[in-house]
């Protein structure tokens, strides 16, 4: 997400936050963009997997912040910003595609 009052025609890396806890992005953050601007963190991705694994349900009622769909699958809600979910989907292929960057030492685990 951009930061509340960033100019769009002229986005800095600073203007730039994770939707799920508002960290602002840095060189050494890893991230993952979703649709319409919405990004989740190398942080908030390891905490979602995690939840996963334990099988916990978010609310069912809500749609994914990344991908804007709803699903009645697994899903993790961000405990900093309510209303911020990312669905299953969304949190394997992020994890996916940030184990398989080079620039990022980052694991799931
Ligand atoms: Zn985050
Ligand atoms: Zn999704």
């Amino acid at each position: 997400m951009l930061r509340p009052g960033a100019d769009p025609q002229n986005v800095q890396q600073s203007d730039v936050l994770c939707n799920f806890c508002e960290r602002v992005w840095t060189d050494d953050l890893p991230l993952i963009e979703g649709h319409q601007g919405s990004i989740i963190c190398g942080h908030c991705l390891r905490a979602a997997c995690a939840n996963l694994e334990k099988g916990v349900l978010a609310p069912s009622h809500s749609s994914c912040t990344m991908c804007l769909e709803h699903r009645d699958d697994p899903a993790w809600e961000s405990p900093a910003v309510k209303a911020s979910v990312i669905c299953a989907r969304c949190i394997n292929l992020g994890a996916r595609s940030l184990e398989r960057d080079k620039d990022f030492n980052w694991k799931r685990a």
